[in-house]
């Protein structure tokens, strides 16, 4: 039997799965991850992606902040993959019962996925700092300059956790609350580098815990079964009733 064969098996055979993923299951999108070595460094930006995507920098300069945004992390053309939409059908079938996810594209929801846990919020939701009204990835992707709420002239933030940023603490605790009860936890396509998010995982109790990912993890040694390999592949062979 090979490690993807066991992998649908053991699918199969759960009815409390939780997926907990990262930039690589956005990558097979076509959505760029700014931490790989050919993502987005060296690039046209006099600053590297993480000092960007900083709260002083976006204080300090939000106009160069919203020329990096727009034009590397609104990705509004990316379409859900294999894994995105099989993700959506195990929940649909009652067997997954949350995705939690460090992306910020809403491709889980594009597929379908109802219960997905955004750790580090969405380009899709964007608030006016003043008054509060709710603005879509479009007009943020259409406006110029700092982007500024068509009600009452403030300026409008992405609700997306930046670096130096907390994490919603109602996100974490729901977050906690199905790793901990999971019958299986998938961890794909991240390399369990980003805290405080990776350590969640290290919540979940069971004996079926499986990570894919295209290269080693820190939660290799722990895992029940690790597969290096494409994650849309790996979802492709899950076969459901
Ligand atoms: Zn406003």
């Amino acid at each position: 039997m090979t490690k993807i064969d066991t992998f649908a098996d053991m699918v199969r055979h759960s009815d409390n799965i939780v997926f907990f993923g990262g930039a690589g299951v956005s990558t097979e999108s076509g959505i760029p991850d700014f931490r790989s070595v050919d993502g987005l460094y060296n690039q046209k930006y006099k600053y590297p992606p993480e000092t960007i995507l900083s709260h002083t920098f976006y204080v300090e300069h939000p106009e160069e902040f919203y020329r990096f945004y727009r034009d590397k992390m609104l990705c509004l053309d990316a379409k859900p993959n294999e894994a995105h939409i099989k993700l959506a059908e195990l929940e649909r079938a009652g067997k997954l019962k949350a995705i939690i996810t460090q992306n910020i594209d809403g491709l889980h929801q594009m597929a379908g996925s109802k219960n997905v846990l955004e750790l580090h919020g969405s380009v899709h939701r964007n608030y006016c700092q003043r008054c509060h009204k709710l603005f879509d990835a479009e007009y943020i992707l259409h406006s110029t300059g700092i982007p500024t709420c068509d009600a009452c002239g403030g300026p409008i933030k992405p609700d997306v956790v930046l670096y130096e940023e907390g994490l919603d603490n109602d996100v974490i605790e729901q977050a906690l609350y199905y790793i901990s009860h999971a019958d299986m936890l998938i961890i794909g396509g991240t390399s369990l580098v980003v805290y405080p998010a990776a350590g969640l995982v290290r919540y979940y109790n069971g004996h079926k815990l499986v990570v894919i990912n295209k290269s080693s993890t820190d939660m290799d040694s722990s895992a029940d079964l690790v597969i290096n390999e494409s994650i849309g592949k790996v979802f492709s062979h899950v076969v459901l009733p």
